[in-house]
């Protein structure tokens, strides 16, 4: 069984102590709905992340890939759909004490002991690669604005009725008496 407390931890001691020029980590973890709710999304495969850690100077320099599958909604016919996350990303790992030395327009996680939690940047990842107004397909139709029919599935008759009152103007213009 899965336990929370038992998340992606990397453990950076081997590195600090120069006893290895690298660290490899992987993951296969389930991530957290909750931070999906705001736009309504759910996960519906783990987090799988393969993450290399060096250290090139006084700080850790991480990168890695991570994969998952999500459910989202159509933001044009609102059904849910299935939407894979294929990222790459890198990051900095720097001690806590020397925040100060770090240029803070970088991603990085500031951290105090040798074992690092990473999911909730990993999560965070995951969350910007979530497009603004997904779609199901490039194809999606959508809803039809006048009786809400999802128009991939089946046609509704609006579309073929003129109902808009300004095109009725519009005639009147066209064939009516021009005016002097
Ligand atoms: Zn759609
Ligand atoms: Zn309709």
């Amino acid at each position: 069984m899965f336990l929370w407390g038992d998340t992606m931890k990397i453990d950076l001691e081997k590195l600090r102590l120069g006893t290895r020029q690298s660290l490899e980590f992987s993951f296969d973890n389930p991530g957290r709905d909750e931070y999906l709710k705001e736009l309504g999304g759910k996960y519906r495969d783990n987090l799988k992340v393969d993450i290399q850690i060096e250290k090139p100077g006084k700080f850790y320099l991480a990168q890695g890939h991570v994969t998952t599958v999500l459910e989202l909604s159509c933001s044009r016919c609102l059904e849910k759909f299935y939407y894979s996350i294929n990222a790459g990303f890198h990051f900095n790992l720097v001690e806590t004490r020397m925040q100060e030395e770090f240029a803070p327009d970088e991603d990085v996680i500031f951290f105090d002991h040798d074992e690092v939690e990473i999911q909730p940047f990993i999560e965070q990842l995951v969350f910007s690669e979530i497009p603004f107004a997904p779609v199901c397909g490039v194809e999606c139709k959508g809803l039809c604005p006048q009786c809400g029919t999802n128009q991939n599935s089946s046609q509704c008759q609006c579309r073929h009725k003129n109902t808009d009152p300004r095109w009725d103007k519009l005639k009147d213009l066209k064939f009516g008496k021009e005016v002097t």
